[in-house]
């Protein structure tokens, strides 16, 4: 082990609790130094968020400490395989990655993550034979393992684009050729463009499936250009390929040469029926400095958008997560964090996993109080969180009436209706207990809450269509 780190290593042992030292510090590999760069590898990139917010400090400290060379930086590596090599590793240590805030060092670039994967010797005690299996055909492909049709949440908001994806992956590229999905950032592109190579490798395991970025295709380009090696590269993407998915097309934005380049790899997979599947956070005309012959070509298939997911399918993404990383949390909680994070998957995801971390740090329940108390800190919590008196303002305002009458005694239908809609709403969005919204609702028992709620549940369990249409409208006026 480089000595420098092997002394930092025992100072912040020494320094830290043994948990927050097993946790965040034992896993961390050091690849060596050069020059003033140290090397540090870490199972994702989690780590070099949580590590970059609680723990840069002492990290510095302690290599300041040892080295004289106060130049130091730090350059984080993520490698995925690393995980697998840390004895006993605790549950609750995040597997994935996703982080919204992310933004602590430069030197943690996608492009260093993938040649990173691509270059990484063999685990050096890889548990499972199929890890290596799996790392061989994701370097092979350059496809993320992680991203599968099984583990992908269908909602509303993804389902034009699921279901393209989808019949992309089993059509052999003659039905929606090219592909195009568009969406927000953190919304599931890059998930679902990796379900489709997976997808069809496991079809056919021949197939050359190439995935990668934008951005890799313009640096790939470039160093042909440089090294002369430009009949290799259109080999590759030209001939060598049957299936191409290119992430992030709004990278080439203004750049002609590349987009050139792209023009023509693309023309020769389509005319031979390859399939072709492209992502971008912007419809294709919206992409500034893109060829007009390239986003009319983007048109020639399918576009299909990729929309923020509605509470439902958040709840839905959180419970998989949940489930996928052995965390344990209550209802009350993945309902209270589908209503704080709202438009990025990414997002809720690293909440949920921020939380997970914590709770597992200091030895409590995820509960939602917990949770409250946690995230209050660390997220901006809406200036507004939905609240009962919104609810009941909102279906007084879609049916007219006033919200004296909704708190009243009257059990004219006008005014009863509407009430145990609201009550309903508030019941299922919040969670609010019976006796409480009796209380909120002019004073009523709570036996009468119950009976409303299970009212309206009972012709929403019966598919009404009026009531699902009502819900549904009052439910899009409150942003849920
Ligand atoms: P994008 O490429 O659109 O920025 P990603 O595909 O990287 O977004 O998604 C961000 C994170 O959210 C990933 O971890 C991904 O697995 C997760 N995610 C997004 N949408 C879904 C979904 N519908 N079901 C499950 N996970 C999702
Ligand atoms: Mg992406």
């Amino acid at each position: 082990m480089n000595e420098l780190w092997a002394d930092a290593l025992e100072t912040l042992r020494n320094r830290l609790s043994s948990e927050a030292f097993e946790t965040w510090f034992a896993p961390i590999q050091c690849d060596g130094q050069t020059g003033d760069s140290l090397q540090l590898r870490v199972p994702n990139r989690f780590y070099v968020e949580w590590l970059s917010t609680h723990y840069l400090g002492f990290l510095h400290g302690a290599l300041r400490e040892k080295s004289a060379n106060d130049k130091l930086t730090i350059e984080w590596t993520v490698d995925e395989n690393l995980q697998e090599r840390v004895p006993q590793q605790k549950r609750s240590v995040p597997a994935a990655a996703p982080t919204p805030s992310f933004n602590m060092s430069p030197s943690v670039t996608g492009e260093r993550h993938e040649a990173t994967l691509v270059g990484m010797p063999a685990p050096v005690a890889a548990p499972m034979q199929t890890t290596a299996q799996i790392n061989e055909s994701a370097r092979v492909h350059g496809l993320n393992t992680k991203y599968s049709f099984d583990n992908f949440v269908v909602g509303p908001s993804n389902q034009l684009a699921h279901a393209a994806a989808f019949a992309a992956a089993s059509s052999r590229g003659k039905k929606y050729n090219p592909l195009f999905i568009y969406g927000g950032t953190g919304l599931g592109k890059t998930h679902l463009v990796n379900a489709v190579g997976h997808r069809i490798l496991q079809d056919r395991p021949s197939a050359r499936v190439l995935y990668l970025s934008a951005e890799r295709f313009t640096n790939e380009f470039i160093f042909a250009l440089q090294t002369h090696k430009i009949s290799e590269f259109r080999e590759r993407y030209r001939n060598n390929c049957d299936v191409l998915l290119m992430d992030d097309i709004q990278f080439l934005a203004g750049r002609e040469q590349t987009q050139e380049e792209f023009f023509h790899t693309f023309n020769a997979l389509y005319h031979s029926d390859r399939q072709i599947v492209v992502t971008s956070d912007v419809y294709p005309q919206l992409i500034p400095e893109m060829q007009e012959r390239l986003i009319s070509r983007f048109q020639w298939g399918l576009v299909a958008d990729i929309q923020a997911p509605e509470l439902d399918t958040r709840i839905a993404i959180l419970r998989r997560k949940a489930a996928e990383e052995g965390i344990e949390f209550a209802d009350d909680v993945a309902l209270f964090l589908a209503q704080v994070v709202k438009s990025n998957v990414r997002e809720l995801e690293g909440t949920l996993l921020r939380l997970a971390v914590r709770a597992d740090l200091v030895k409590r329940v995820i509960d939602l109080d917990f949770a409250k108390e946690t995230l209050r800190a660390v997220l901006p919590l809406p200036e507004h969180a939905t609240s009962v008196e919104d609810i009941q303002q909102a279906v007084c305002k879609y049916f007219n009436i006033r919200l004296a009458d909704l708190k009243s005694h009257r059990r004219h239908r006008a005014v009863s209706y509407p009430r145990m809609v609201a009550m309903y709403l508030c019941r299922q969005r919040l969670g609010t207990s019976f006796p409480q919204l009796g209380e909120l609702f002019g004073g009523k028992d709570h036996t009468t809450v119950l009976s409303a709620v299970k009212k309206i549940g009972g012709l929403v369990e019966k598919e009404d269509p009026k009531v699902r249409g009502e819900l549904e409208a009052i439910e899009r006026k409150l942003g849920f």
